[in-house]
């Protein structure tokens, strides 16, 4: 779940050019058998309400096995987060795995996951994932899927596994929506699947016992229809695309816009509509290490700076808005900063330097010079400086007296050689040479961690623990802090989402 990448190469799926046909994954005839299923009168086994990350595999699966598929897509296109997400997947069996010579089970790695997000996830829906995310990624092999050079790797962006079992495709999350759609395409050209594109679920219909016998569906043009079938699956992904929402079940406001546009949180409105509930927007954690674009929320992600200690020792020290230090600067692994940031106000921070550490220290964003990081202080929002510390501290809203007693006691402690006060042991100048300066960097997050509430079948519960008749859920609709837990655990969205609904295509009964 690192950064997103650039999006030059989006794999291209829009109507349009599958309008054009030249080479699209989804034919023309996948637009007539669209056009078939909104003629009415059809019902279906399985709705499946968002074509993404989990809906496809959910989709291939059922068709396989001879199920009536429905797919109700709010975007044009096919594939979701996938097109924008990088893509990154883990799991342990995996043929990559194999090849590699690498040992690894399930229960290490449900065992690694909890070490790193402190015994945070939920336990069934971590060893759902665990258990059968290997056979998951097999299945993505088999059908063509081949990772980047030198995978697996045991971390990239996150707290780093034990165990080699991370990885991820040439060309991230578009990697694995090739072989998806690649997949899915001869059951929609064959009429297996049905898909309505550009058509939003809008409420769920159930009938007086409860159970859900259909979807209310809208089109581009706000025309309303009901769709039936016998079950349907909710996914519709997350909600880190409404600010609104966001902000309402996690009580953190959504930092930055870096999800997929239509992660509106429909599909939770959907499932609560339905009596289900919701839960994990506690876990709320923030990435670290990223500078937004300005500081309007929600803002873009603009620039991200080198601070882990394995690719960059640090120079600066880290300050929170009242001008303290909150976190050992050199201590390697991400996960103790992430939750360090958590506890700080406005969930923000600075990185305070001087100018000889400007000028001699390696650039803290890795594609920038330092002439390049010296011009954005002329420029960018987030980048300040000034004479003195005390005034460095007005100019960016830090409590000054505090900060100016936190770099003296630093200076003091260094040039003393008395042990730092976070036990921090790279210290190698004084900031003491003005000018100053601080660049503010905001924790953010790309996924929603607040979910509908399921059991290890995927059916949505009321908040009595009785299921709903007829309604499922995979994806993140379930929140990121059922598998990944109050922390990042790599793979821990991607990997649950195809591997919760390949389990409910193969395991649904009609
Ligand atoms: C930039 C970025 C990078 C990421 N990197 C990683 C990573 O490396 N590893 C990892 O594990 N996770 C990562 N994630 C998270 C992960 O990609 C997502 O959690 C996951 O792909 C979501 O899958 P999903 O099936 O729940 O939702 P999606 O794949 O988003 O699918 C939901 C679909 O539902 C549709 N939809 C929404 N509302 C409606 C409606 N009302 N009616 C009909 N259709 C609707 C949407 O258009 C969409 O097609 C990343 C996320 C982002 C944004």
């Amino acid at each position: 779940m690192t950064q997103p990448t650039d999006r030059s190469g989006t794999l291209d799926l829009s109507r349009r050019t599958l309008i054009k046909g030249a080479g699209a994954m989804l034919s023309l005839s996948a637009l007539a058998s669209a056009a078939r299923a909104q003629s009415g009168g059809k019902t279906w086994d399985l709705i499946i309400i968002g074509g993404g990350t989990a809906g496809l595999p959910a989709a291939i699966h059922a068709a396989q096995r001879g199920v009536r598929v429905l797919i109700i897509e709010q975007a044009a296109q096919l594939g979701g987060t996938l097109h924008l997400s990088t893509g990154q997947i883990a799991a342990a069996g995996t043929v990559f795995q194999a090849r590699e010579g690498i040992s690894d089970s399930p229960q290490a790695h449900y065992d690694d996951a909890m070490r790193i997000n402190d015994n945070t996830s939920d336990p069934q829906m971590l060893r759902l994932w665990t258990q059968h995310g290997g056979a998951t990624i097999n299945w993505l092999a088999e059908h063509g899927f081949e990772t980047a050079p030198n995978m697996p790797v045991a971390g990239g962006g996150h707290e780093p596994y034990q165990t080699r079992r991370y990885l991820w495709g040439p060309e991230d999350g578009r990697s694995i929506l090739r072989v998806l759609m690649q997949l899915v395409t001869p059951h929609i050209e064959a009429g297996r699947i049905d898909v309505m594109m550009e058509t939003g679920a809008v409420e769920l219909i159930q009938n007086a016992q409860g159970r859900v016998t259909g979807v209310v569906v809208e089109d581009a043009a706000g025309q309303r229809r009901d769709v039936s079938g016998a079950k349907v699956l909710l996914a519709a992904g997350g909600c880190a695309a409404n600010p609104r929402m966001f902000e309402d079940l996690h009580g953190v406001p959504l930092y930055c816009q870096a999800a997929y546009a239509h992660s509106q949180g429909v599909g939770l409105m959907l499932g609560l509509g339905a009596g289900g509930h919701l839960h994990g927007g506690d876990k709320y954690l923030g990435l670290f290490g990223m500078v937004m674009a300005d500081a309007w929320v929600p803002a873009a992600l603009d620039v991200g700076l080198t601070l882990n200690p394995l690719r960059r020792k640090p120079w600066e020290l880290y300050v929170n808005q009242r001008g303290e230090r909150f976190v050992r600067e050199d201590l390697e692994g991400v996960h103790h900063r992430e939750t360090a940031l958590d506890k700080q106000p406005g969930h923000r921070f600075w990185v305070i330097f001087d100018e000889r550490t400007l000028a001699e220290a390696p650039s803290l964003v890795s594609s920038w010079s330092t002439q390049q990081l010296r011009d954005a202080f002329e420029s960018h929002p987030m980048f300040a400086s000034a004479p003195t510390v005390a005034s460095l501290a007005a100019r960016v809203g830090i409590h000054p007296l505090n900060l100016q007693r936190t770099v003296a006691e630093y200076n003091r402690a260094r040039e003393r050689n008395d042990a730092d006060a976070l036990g921090r042991e790279h210290r190698p100048v004084s900031l003491d040479s003005g000018p100053y300066y601080a660049i503010q960097s905001q924790g953010w997050t790309l996924v929603s961690f607040a979910g509908l509430v399921v059991d290890e079948q995927l059916r949505v519960l009321r908040s009595s623990g009785e299921a709903i008749p007829g309604l499922y859920a995979a994806g993140e609709i379930l929140g990121a802090g059922a598998t990944s837990g109050k922390g990042y655990v790599g793979g821990a969205l991607v990997t649950p989402a195809m591997t919760f609904g390949k389990l409910l295509g193969e395991r649904l009964s009609f």
